[in-house]
């Protein structure tokens, strides 16, 4: 053989892969990689926080380098304990391990206050007595250059003194800032003297009272990675204007690491708001059950929805990562948990939206035991079941049409169906109430077909699924749809108005008795219906109850299929 081979990647690339190998060839960070995912605790991660938690820690595990959980709880307000504690759970449950590396970078208060301190003395900060309107007008616009604030000149003496009782708690909030001295006439309006410190009296989760001056972000985030040894610091798109100032911040300090600030484009999903502000509206407001309700895009929510780690790993694969901001169409993360599940989801039989049938010439207290496959493509996998046939059914209410269309392949008067597994009934007649609304079907089924399958040969198209009445176990079934109307509900002015009305149906429906004693948290597809997750949490007390994950029909499949779609 004269050709070399090169394995063919695990995974395919993208342009931090790229940048990443790169630097790995040209030992730029001594061959190391270091990432962090940083999360701001004041809110529950949602799916746009798993492609970043999947990148970083990706990045780290393919690179046999290290990825820290830091919590970015610079900023008093809104943070809480609750929140960390959620936070760390989704990122282990997702299957990522931080192992030592946990950082909080409240830790680094003590710090950042010494880089501001020597930033004073470098000349390089100043405190100005602007308030936030004048800081405002002062900045410029686009097209217009700033204006120097009459404090910029300030002595260092003397800006070490104000910052100093800036600290003490000698000033109100609001009345100073510390700010950057960098060029009030930048192109850059990032760069126009940024803020680093402001005064603000707020009770933190971690240092309680014992600061009363709170550092900028955008000056507290490159210190954070630095003091890490971060080595590639991976933030959304609108970073993008603030790496300049990321970059001013390390090299005016003169840090012995600094760390590559790498910017792509955030997860956008159809038909889903990620925002946490936004989302925490929508758990105080009430409009949904809680940070996990099933229809939340949180990671709680779609765990208890029935979501695996594994295809929200896929999906955060299959988007992959680039720089083009774009919305991924919600029927890709169905679809990678359809694959998921479609190997190791038994099959079983419930009907949802019940309806009595009754096979007039079935003898009457008969029960016939049909053995089954769980996974009919693959019967030996997880063995087989009893399917227990007698003279009352339940099939689907939908499943039957008094006065059907041409196409229509189930039940209707007159014609036969197959029972998944059983028989081939006829309907011979159909009971109303006073209302005239069907109550029951009357049919009589062929003792030739058992299996389901005609012994002469006749073609009968339609296979429903069902339940012996006496036999199957009541459940409650939670059917979700899309929480949001549009598209792009964060487009929408008020996002409550675009709320979809029905993305929760709850139904009570019958299992067949296999399935009576389901444990909470178990995976199965309904035959014909979808696939089903038994709910972790209210399933108990020998009550059943199915969150639907989702139908079967996948129109994503359907699209890459004809081409539309790649
Ligand atoms: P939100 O706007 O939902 O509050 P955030 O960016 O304020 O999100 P952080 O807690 O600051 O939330 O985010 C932690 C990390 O997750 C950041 O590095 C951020 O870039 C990343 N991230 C947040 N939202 C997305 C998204 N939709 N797609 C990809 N990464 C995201
Ligand atoms: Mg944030």
């Amino acid at each position: 053989m004269t050709t070399t081979e090169t394995a063919t990647p695990a995974t395919p690339s993208n342009f931090i892969r790229s940048i990443i190998a790169e630097d790995s060839k040209t030992s730029k960070f001594g061959g190391q990689v270091v990432t962090r995912f940083p999360p701001e605790p004041n809110g529950y991660l949602h799916i746009g926080h798993a492609k970043s938690i999947c990148l970083n820690f990706g990045l780290a595990l393919e690179n046999n380098g290290q990825c820290h959980l830091r919590f970015d709880d610079t900023n008093p307000t809104k943070e809480d304990v609750e929140y960390v504690d959620a936070i760390e759970n989704d990122v282990r449950w997702l299957g990522f391990d931080w192992g030592t590396h946990l950082y909080f970078a409240a830790d680094y208060f003590e710090r950042f206050y010494d880089y501001a301190v020597q930033l004073i003395n470098l000349g390089k900060a100043y405190v100005d007595d602007l308030t936030a309107e004048q800081i405002r007008e002062y900045r410029g616009t686009l097209t217009e250059a700033g204006k120097d604030s009459p404090f910029r000149d300030r002595s260092v003496a003397d800006n070490c003194d104000l910052f100093a009782r800036m600290r003490a708690g000698e000033f109100p909030d609001g009345s100073k800032v510390l700010r950057a001295k960098i060029d009030m006439a930048s192109p850059n309006i990032n760069l126009r003297d940024p803020a680093l410190y402001r005064i603000r009296r707020d009770h933190h989760h971690r240092t309680g009272d014992a600061w009363c001056i709170y550092p900028m972000y955008s000056y507290a985030h490159p210190l954070e990675d630095m003091i890490e040894g971060v080595t590639h610091s991976i933030c959304t798109l609108e970073f993008e204007d603030q790496r300049p100032f990321y970059d001013w911040v390390l090299d005016t300090l003169q840090t012995p690491c600094h760390p590559q600030q790498i910017e792509f484009a955030r997860l956008n999903l159809s038909f889903t708001m990620m925002s946490k502000r936004n989302l925490l509206t929508l758990v105080k407001d009430g409009h949904v059950a809680g940070w996990d309700d099933p229809r939340m895009p949180t990671i709680a929510g779609l765990r208890r929805r029935g979501y695996t780690p594994e295809s929200i790993r896929a999906f955060c694969e299959v988007i992959g990562v680039s720089k083009a901001a774009s919305m991924v169409d919600v029927a890709v993360l169905e679809h990678c948990i359809r694959d998921d599940l479609n190997p190791r989801a038994a099959r079983v039989m419930a009907v949802l939206k019940p309806i009595k049938v009754i096979i007039d010439n079935y003898p009457e207290g008969q029960v016939e035991e049909i053995e089954a496959p769980f996974f009919p493509d693959e019967p030996a996998r997880m063995g087989t079941k009893q399917v227990l046939f007698s003279k009352e059914l339940y099939i689907e209410r939908d499943d039957f049409m008094e006065d059907p269309p041409k196409k229509f392949f189930r039940l209707s008067p007159g014609k036969e169906v197959r029972l998944r597994w059983a028989y081939v009934i006829k309907c011979e007649s159909v009971v109303k109430d006073a209302s005239g609304e069907i109550v029951e079907l009357h049919c009589t089924y062929d003792p030739d077909t058992k299996g389901g399958n005609p012994v002469d040969g006749r073609q009968v198209k339609g296979i429903l699924h069902w339940v012996p009445v006496a036999q199957a176990k009541p459940i409650e079934v939670r059917l979700y749809d899309r929480l949001f109307t549009v598209e792009n509900p964060a487009k929408a002015e008020d996002f409550r108005t675009v709320l979809n009305p029905d993305s929760l149906t709850v139904l009570q429906g019958f299992i067949e008795p296999s399935v009576a004693d389901a444990a909470p948290g178990t995976f199965y597809q309904f035959e014909r219906t979808g696939y089903f997750y038994s709910d972790p949490i209210d399933t108990k007390d020998g009550k059943l109850v199915f969150n639907r994950i989702v139908p079967l029909r996948d129109a994503w499949a359907k699209l890459v299929k004809s081409g539309q779609q790649n």
